[in-house]
């Protein structure tokens, strides 16, 4: 399997995770505020269906909340391991950090819970 095969790229390149090649988010920039959220209803190329059913992304919180916990220790480990910061400090910069990425984890949480259950299917 290569990179263009896995889920990584899906989750990476704003994919649908069957075909790869149709946009799950409306817009591939996290970092456009109003439109960030937007998911496109089904895939414009395969017409796999995004939305699902109601309550579908609920399990998506779960791994938002893991990329947290694996984010906020990496950072410790970074900043209190090679930095020797105090906690203070840390939790500041952990924060900003956290609001900051917000949008890039919201949309990571989301594509990689939908590839969890949504297996790549090819496609010419
Ligand atoms: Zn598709």
């Amino acid at each position: 399997m290569n990179y263009k095969e896995s889920m990584l790229f899906s989750i990476m390149n704003n994919k649908c995770p069957q075909c790869h090649k149709g946009n799950f988010w409306e817009t591939s920039n996290p970092y456009d505020l109003k439109r960030f959220s937007r998911m496109n209803t089904r895939c414009p190329v395969c017409n796999e269906d995004f939305k699902r059913e109601p309550g579908y992304y609920f399990g998506a919180t779960y791994v938002s909340y893991g990329l947290t916990v694996a984010f906020g220790i990496a950072m410790y480990v970074i900043l209190a391991g090679f930095f020797d910061i105090g906690t203070v400090p840390f939790l500041i910069i952990f924060s900003v950090s956290l609001i900051i990425l917000m949008p890039v984890f919201y949309r990571s949480a989301r594509l990689i819970w939908i590839n969890m259950f949504v297996t790549f299917k090819k496609t010419n």
